[in-house]
């Protein structure tokens, strides 16, 4: 669902007078508003800065799904005040812009706390931002957006820029309806919302012809997707995946993140028809029990998605899943945590993310009663993480030997090497000559490390398609 570390977005190359640095948290669609958000600031002059240091604009894009995300967010601004000061003492100066869920859910109290700080903006504002940027540098005193606005931010931000390399990410749906009780996506990203099929194709025409071979299509809840196609009927996200498929040049697509209650079967079927749908699926889950499982809210039982994981390998074979977990909800009892550890076992897992649950403010599970210890949830926690590992192990074990295509992304960890992703989303290192950055080749996969494959390239051509 989310990285906890910050990952620095390279901003768009154009000539500028000015730099921009965003410093960047949590799941991909985070990343993919820092790259919207660098397209939005580019015709004000703003081009990238590598560090803080050299930056005339600083935005701190922020995830609220971890604990003390926003403490980790205050003290950042701390540093950041006194490069700020550092500046204005030499005569420049520095705009600092908190964005993301962390702004959306604390607002003002971001400007009480850091008076330091120009510009406070919700994900649903980041249209507004080269107003707010000429007002910051007009006005003294925060300009603080953290609206939910009757106009589309999709609507009003400039084209995605086309260059993103062989992995591009194009966000088609946004905000949830659904209200886990842990979460707060709801709260700061508000109704789901669905962009419409004509803008989505034109985006994604456009990342091919810069060069993208891959496509992942993000939304908080993607697989809930249904936009309005030219013709005014509204699709589901099975018949956009048919679509874009038929993109000449686009050889993978991939969506995520998925709540398995929106699994239909077309979407299902979709994936033993479409061979460039990848035969990899993050679906989280949370628990294995069905208490648990009303009482995250999460709006469905653990047989639907055995029923689902099922199918989907039905579909096509070689599915692997991956999922999120969470342990120690209000409530869970030893028998519950039993349930998610059989869960685990039954269906089995290439990938996974397992996080103690964390009292989200505002959310409904964080008044509850029968809070669990924090010396359970730990155990709980590490036995959870000790099968998911054992099974991921075994998943890239199982791969060694097989020969499979890969996409080639760049450059690999040693001289001479090239990286990539196979259809299983696992890193793997290639000796290739440094040309083969952006295509597909077939390899043998040769050994698993803890956290990539090594594989030597069979072919000096490349393959047409996926
Ligand atoms: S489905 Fe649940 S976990 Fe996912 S974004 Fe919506 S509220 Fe959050």
């Amino acid at each position: 669902m989310t990285s906890p570390s910050p990952i620095t977005t390279a901003t768009a190359a154009i000539p500028n007078r000015k730099k921009l640095f965003i410093r960047t948290w949590g799941c991909q669609m985070n990343v993919y508003d820092s790259t919207r958000m660098a397209d939005v600031l580019a015709p004000l002059g703003y081009g990238p800065a590598e560090t803080p240091e050299e930056a005339d604009m600083v935005i701190l894009n922020t995830c609220h799904i971890r604990e003390k995300a926003s403490e980790k967010v205050f003290s950042d601004l701390g540093r950041l005040r006194l490069l700020k000061n550092e500046k204005e003492a030499a005569g420049q100066k520095m705009v600092l812009a908190v964005a993301g869920c962390v702004a959306q859910a604390e607002g003002a109290e971001i400007t009480a706390r850091a008076p330091w700080v120009d510009i406070v903006l919700g994900p649903q504002t980041y249209h507004r931002l080269p107003e707010m940027v000429a007002r910051a540098s007009r006005a003294a005193g925060a300009q603080i957006d953290t609206d939910f606005p009757v106009e589309q931010k999709f609507d009003l931000l400039p084209e995605v820029s086309a260059n993103q390399g062989p992995i591009a990410f194009l966000t088609i749906q946004e905000g949830c309806d659904k209200f886990c009780s842990f979460c707060v996506v709801p709260y700061t990203r508000g109704a789901e919302f669905s962009r419409p099929v004509a803008a989505i194709l034109a985006e994604a025409k456009r990342l091919v012809a810069g060069g993208a071979r891959e496509i992942a299509l993000l939304g908080q809840n993607v697989n809930a997707w249904h936009g309005e196609a030219p013709d005014g009927s509204s699709w589901t996200l099975s018949r956009l995946l048919y679509e874009l498929a038929e993109i000449d040049g686009l050889a993978r697509l991939r969506y995520t993140t998925s709540h398995p209650r929106d699994m239909d079967d077309a979407l299902i079927g979709a994936h033993g028809r479409i061979p460039a749908l990848m035969p990899f699926l993050h679906l989280p889950v949370q628990s294995g029990s069905d208490k648990m499982l009303a009482a995250m809210n999460r709006q469905h039982k653990a047989e639907l998605f055995f029923r689902t994981a099922d199918k989907l390998r039905e579909a096509r074979p070689d599915m692997a899943l991956s999922s999120d977990f969470i342990v120690g909800h209000p409530g869970e009892t030893d028998a519950d945590h039993a349930a998610t550890m059989a869960l685990v076992e039954k269906v089995g897992f290439a990938l996974a993310y397992s996080f103690k649950y964390s009292s989200r403010p505002g959310t409904p599970a964080a008044g509850q009663p029968l809070q669990v210890a924090e010396a359970v949830k730990d155990a709980r926690l590490q036995e959870l993480q000790a099968l998911l590992r054992q099974q991921q192990d075994d998943f890239n074990r199982a791969c060694v030997g097989r020969e499979c295509e890969i996409l080639f992304t760049g450059p690999g960890r040693h001289p001479g090497q090239v990286a990539g992703r196979t259809p299983w989303l696992q890193p793997v290192h290639v000796m290739a000559p440094a040309h083969w950055a952006g295509r597909l080749g077939k390899v043998r996969i040769d050994a698993a490390h803890p956290n990539s494959l090594s594989a030597t390239l069979l072919s000096e051509k490349e393959l047409a398609t996926a």
